[in-house]
């Protein structure tokens, strides 16, 4: 399935040059830039950057250390496409055109898996699932799932079990991007606690109460205008673009508020943003605040805040059409959807709504018990050499 996609696509682009090139992989190094590659790779720095437009060069920013992307290559080593994945869904496409080069985003293409995961625990269930799995990502989505409610460091017994339903994306055979926790169970001391994604992209216990995590507060009181996307096609400029934040529509001067309690890391203007607070909060979260009228006076870098405290006021400078607050969340760098964690208060579902959540919990427990009686064993996800590019092309060169 994986392999008829990337055929498709290239060919698309490549017909008659497919025959006679090479696709190289990478990483994106710690601390590159954007047009520091351009230059690297003697590409036209005019065309593939200052030309394009204020969208598609922040999208550029986007890039971050860590990132596996391809090059395409003919015989004479020229390039002819280049693959950037900014997020899960976006990416940058470079491509030959005639003399030059053409700069697209583009959407993702990528398969996503639902795996299940059980375990017997020994020492934790971290190290349960790692020594599974092998990716700390899986271990990860579980622990934080489980994290404010649970202490696995006294109340778990060796011997005590574990299921694990999640989504995995793939992108050329490889795993991509953070897995989704879909439903998870852990015995502890034979007694069994449950976690459940909701249709409200929210997670409840079994008893339908929301389970707290990481909880912001709304940064200002105003009407959402522009929702987070990773990616969306523009209908009138017939383009890819990515929206990585939540725009509030507020008055010039409306106060803002710090979303969670922190450390001010950035008050000063930033290009497009305009006038821009970013504050560091633990576990590698990141809040910021863009096209503020001005700063709260005292807040300045190196300032701690406390959610709720007032730092700053809407504006609208920068690349901005009328007053809003941009509000964008980052975790390790990598944009999340805020409206994840933004609330005001905790939800304990009722009427209606519990039915729905109590309809879903049945299916999960139904799968979770199938898991738990079969000791389902764990199916590790084929090895990239089975399906890569490279593989492919030797395929049809072969
Ligand atoms: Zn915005």
């Amino acid at each position: 399935m994986i392999r008829f996609f990337i055929l498709l696509f290239i060919t698309l682009f490549f017909s008659n040059t497919l025959l006679a090139s090479h696709v190289e992989r990478f990483r994106w190094q710690n601390g590159e830039t954007y047009l520091v590659f351009l230059e690297k790779l003697n590409l036209p720095v005019r065309q593939l950057y200052y030309n394009l437009d204020k969208d598609d060069q922040r999208l550029t920013e986007e890039m971050r250390a860590g990132v596996h992307y391809q090059i395409l290559k003919d015989t004479n080593n020229d390039i002819l496409q280049i693959l950037l994945p900014l997020n899960d869904e976006l990416q940058v496409h470079i491509y030959k055109n005639g003399d030059g080069y053409a700069f697209e985003a583009i959407p993702i293409i990528s398969t996503t898996r639902n795996e299940v995961l059980y375990t017997q625990i020994n020492s934790s269930p971290n190290y349960a699932i790692l020594k599974k799995t092998g990716s700390r990502k899986v271990a990860g989505v579980f622990v934080a799932a489980f994290k404010h409610s649970l202490n696995f460091k006294n109340d778990i017994r060796k011997g005590d079990e574990l299921v694990m339903l999640y989504s995995q994306k793939y992108r050329l055979g490889q795993p991509f991007s953070m897995p989704t926790l879909d439903a998870a169970m852990i015995e502890m001391g034979s007694k069994k606690h449950y976690i459940y994604l909701n249709d409200d992209d929210r997670y409840y216990d079994e008893k339908a109460h929301e389970v707290e995590g990481f909880l912001l507060a709304r940064p200002v009181r105003a009407r959402i205008s522009s929702y987070f996307t990773k990616r969306r096609f523009h209908p009138v400029l017939h383009k890819w673009k990515a929206h990585l934040g939540v725009d509030y529509a507020a008055r010039r001067g409306t106060p803002i508020v710090a979303a969670g309690s922190g450390k001010v890391i950035y008050a000063a203007r930033m290009g497009s943003y305009g006038n821009l607070i970013k504050i560091r909060h633990n576990d590698g979260y990141e809040t910021r605040y863009a096209h503020l009228k001005s700063f709260r006076r005292g807040i300045y870098r190196g300032k701690y805040v406390k959610k709720g405290q007032t730092i700053g006021y809407v504006g609208s400078t920068g690349r901005s059409t009328g007053p809003h607050l941009h509000f964008e969340l980052r975790k390790r760098g990598v944009a999340i959807n805020p409206l994840r964690v933004v609330q005001v208060t905790t939800k304990k579902l009722k009427g209606k709504e519990k039915k729905a959540f109590l309809q879903l919990k049945n299916n999960f427990d139904e799968r979770i018990d199938l898991h738990l009686n079969n000791k389902t064993p764990y199916k590790k996800p084929p090895r990239f050499e089975d399906m890569c590019y490279i593989y492919m092309m030797d395929d049809i060169n072969g």
